[in-house]
């Protein structure tokens, strides 16, 4: 899943809440590309909770398949308004090993019409048991191994009745099959149906063993109003139009794979083709956004070349589809050959000048060769299928935009693991979880794609690519745990990689550095002495390859050393005193570090070392520095050919001259117009904002005026405001129904309007979208600041009467903002 694509024991951030903050973080604040969850605030003193398990007891073992799904074949029709699946079920189990005389299948929330066992020329009954979750079916005789046969099942799934039947409120975020504004009494939504079966929902529409080592080939008849379009995996065979309204459309996936990542989407959409190496790749979307279907889902085809290419093993499965659904629970899901993305995804023209759902495309991409060809064996070894994804982002920047925005997303990564490691820390193989949806976290996610970077430069590239071209065909549409890719490893270098292994997938925790740079004269020796601080009773003394690059007036030399030790000096041979040591010069160890680099030589690390990552440090230390070299260094970061680097400069230099300095005001003002990203044009307003709104006030009217990104138009909204509201005020009124840019009019009206918006608010409940979040915020600022006790009781009353339209955290951040207006006001 992404996560950003979703992004699940805290339950303060389960994956769904972070997925739903991704969103809008992505939609507002700027173009988050591979980070897929935005951090949580956590306070520096914070220890990481440590849950203690029974070994024996709290395990969590991969599914025992004793009998597997070889084969599903199913006949579905689904009840709109009665948000049922009508469905038939023919099932071909082989018993795997032992000969058995009784099969359990995962079907939850199902009423059942028949069981039968399937013989050569008869349908049997067959003695089961149901208990709303799990079939046991007796078969009345034993099954020897390997030997299939064929059972059915007629059965009616109800995923919205499941509560009832689970007797739990969790259930709801996980009941696989989702029936949007089935009955067609929305005038806000298309009807819609889609599934989503991470991690084990799919169970909850058709009987299967739900488990991610159960692998099986697929074909599905499902009959809709011909209205409808379809979409499942693999291939549309063919379509029978019925003659009472409907049609069936038969579809057909040859090749194996986990229950997990069977979909159906249906509703009404337009589909735009091409084709790759002769496979269809189609771009689903509503109706309204068919001009952009095909960018909404941008390069698709050019990754699948990439991809194949690089990996040595070509895109496997028989088309590639993506399709946009309405109030998607996650951000993306990799259902094989038809990805499944939320709304958020499809965008204007005008809307896609601020960013698109590139990083998620990628990622759901590469889930096709980790995840869907290759499958973690059980929830534990998720890191197989979420660390690669997740990298693969990183190597779809790097080939496509260069390593400094493949850095980027990497070093977002690194943060938003850190940010994690102060609340919680895990093996990111992980015998011991909670709920099996904890594993969906910043650890899976970004801290495995650090892993897989550290990987790739401990062996090389020619060697990285060669161990997973060997681990996707020796276990191709098989599970696998990450054990069989250190066998790979081993195998293509002749190399011991267990201590990689153990110490990154095997362990919890990160090293923690202290680098310390001195100059012995006496022996010519640059001497850098690093010790390791983290602790040793929960967390690795690690063994730690890395690079150190030694800088003096006539060039640079390199030195691979490897840190083993607590504490540890390295001393380098140096013709001369060196302007700069830069440690971990290749920037790829996932740590903390501290470093006792004076100004001068992060100056020098600025204009020579050579990396994303050299620069950044280089203006972190140096934005409070008000000396001119420092000044120096910002300027030429203001006119940095990577957008990133100019925002952090404009957003993070603490120049204390800013407001005096007129020159550079009137520079913010040109890059505020003219630079040519709009992420950059942003900060430069901000920036504006921040050092005299009232100055800057004609730049954003202008802004107002001329601007195509809506970014920038949100920015400047919301700037306006704090030098002249009534201006303000009347901008906002113009940008009430663009989607994008509604977060900025809340706040607007939050800050600065009458009890007259308030009518406005209301009436924009429905269609706030992924701006629900600021919509309640506002709301209540809107209230408070009125003051007006008849208005509050107003306000009270519309908040309670929308809690029974939201559910989950977003019911519980609702009545907790409504208690908290419900209190009086402080005098
Ligand atoms: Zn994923």
């Amino acid at each position: 899943m992404d996560t950003p694509k979703r992004h699940h024991s805290d339950k303060s951030t389960s994956m769904k809440q972070l997925q739903f903050l991704f969103v809008f973080t992505l939609l507002l604040v700027s173009a988050c590309t591979s980070s897929r969850k935005p951090e949580k605030a956590v306070t520096a003193a914070a220890k990481p909770a440590v849950r203690s398990y029974d070994l024996v007891e709290d395990y969590r073992p991969a599914r025992s398949l004793d009998m597997k799904v070889v084969h599903t074949k199913l006949y579905l029709k689904p009840d709109f308004s009665q948000a049922w699946m009508r469905g038939t079920a023919y099932l071909t189990i082989q018993p795997h090993f032992y000969a058995s005389d009784s099969l359990i299948l995962d079907a939850k929330g199902f009423t059942l019409n028949r069981v039968e066992y399937i013989g050569d020329d008869f349908f049997r009954p067959l003695k089961y048991t149901y208990d709303g979750q799990k079939i046991r079916m007796f078969l009345g005789f034993n099954h020897a191994p390997r030997k299939n046969f064929e059972i059915l099942i007629e059965y009616i799934a109800k995923p919205n009745e499941l509560e009832n039947v689970a007797g739990s409120a969790a259930i709801q975020g996980a009941k696989g099959l989702y029936f949007i504004n089935g009955d067609g009494k929305d005038p806000n939504k298309p009807t819609q149906l889609w599934t989503q079966g991470e991690t084990e929902s799919n169970s909850c529409w058709y009987p299967t063993i739900d488990a991610p080592n159960q692998k099986t080939t697929q074909e599905i008849y499902l009959t809709v109003d011909t209205g409808f379009v379809t979409l499942s995996n693999g291939e549309l065979v063919y379509s029978t139009d019925n003659g009472d309204g409907t049609r069936t459309d038969y579809w057909k996936q040859d090749l194996p794979h986990a229950p997990y990542l069977t979909m159906l989407a249906v509703g009404k959409f337009a589909v735009a083709r091409e084709s790759w190496r002769g496979k269809e790749v189609s771009y689903y979307v509503e109706p309204q956004f068919a001009a952009t279907a095909k960018v909404t889902y941008p390069n698709t085809v050019e990754m699948l070349e990439f991809y194949s290419n690089q990996l040595g093993v070509p895109y496997p499965w028989n088309k590639y589809s993506q399709i946009s659904v309405r109030d998607y629970v996650s951000g993306a899901m990799e259902n094989t050959t038809a990805v499944i993305f939320g709304e958020w995804a499809q965008r204007t023209e005008r809307e896609l000048l601020d960013g698109s759902s590139e990083s998620t495309v990628a990622h759901e991409m590469y889930h096709h060769w980790f995840g869907d060809l290759v499958t973690c064996e059980s929830w534990s070894n998720i890191s197989v299928n979420e660390s690669f994804a997740t990298y693969g982002s990183y190597l779809w920047d790097e080939h496509k935009y260069g390593r400094f925005e493949a850095d980027r997303g990497l070093h977002d990564n690194l943060r938003a693991y850190l940010n994690e490691a102060k609340r919680k820390q895990e093996n990111m193989v992980r015998f011991y979880y909670e709920d099996k949806d904890d594993v969906f976290d910043s650890h899976s996610y970004a801290k495995g794609s650090r892993i897989l970077h550290m990987l790739r430069t401990e062996v090389g590239d020619e060697a990285y690519f060669a161990a997973l071209k060997l681990f996707l065909t020796r276990y191709a549409y098989q599970a696998v745990e990450i054990q069989q890719l250190r066998l790979c490893f081993e195998e293509v270098t002749g190399r011991d990689m267990n201590w990689f292994f153990n110490q990154w997938w095997y362990a919890k925790g990160h090293p923690v550095l202290d680098i310390q740079y001195s100059w012995a004269d006496s022996s010519q020796e640059a001497v850098v002495t690093i010790k390791q601080k983290q602790d040793f009773s929960s967390t690795p003394r690690y063994r730690l390859p890395m690079q150190i690059d030694v800088y003096t007036p006539s060039g640079k030399s390199t030195h691979r050393v490897v840190l083993s030790k607590a504490e540890q000096v390295f001393r380098l041979k140096s013709s001369t005193k060196p302007i700069l040591v830069n440690a971990d010069a290749q920037k790829v160890l996932l740590c903390e570090k501290k470093e006792n680099k004076t100004a001068e030589e992060y100056i020098v690390q600025w204009k020579q070392a050579p990396l994303y990552l050299d620069k950044l440090e280089a203006l972190q230390y140096l934005r409070n520095q008000q000396t001119p070299d420092a000044r120096a260094v910002f300027l030429e970061a203001l006119e940095h050919p990577f957008w990133d680097i100019r925002v952090f400069a404009i957003s993070n230099w603490k120049f204390t001259a800013w407001k005096e300095d007129a020159d550079l005001f009137e520079r913010l003002k040109m890059m505020a117009k003219s630079d040519n990203d709009s992420r950059v044009r942003s900060a430069a307003l901000n920036k504006l904002g921040e050092i005299s709104p009232q100055r800057a006030s004609a730049t954003f009217e202008d802004a107002l005026s001329k601007e195509r990104s809506l970014r920038v138009i949100s920015t400047a909204l919301r700037n306006l405001a704090k030098a002249d509201s009534a201006k303000a005020m009347r901008e906002a009124a113009a940008y009430e129904q663009e989607r994008f840019v509604k977060a900025a009019v809340y706040d607007v009206y939050g800050q600065l309007g009458d009890a007259s918006k308030l009518d406005f608010f209301e009436s924009d409940w429905a269609n706030a979208g992924n701006a629900r979040f600021q919509w309640v915020n506002n709301y209540v600022d809107l209230l408070t600041r009125l003051n007006d006790a008849a208005l509050k009781k107003r306000g009270l009353d519309f908040l309670k009467s929308k809690e029974k339209e939201v559910s989950g955290w977003q019911l519980d951040y609702l009545k907790g903002i409504r208690k908290k207006l419900e209190e009086p006001t402080a005098k």
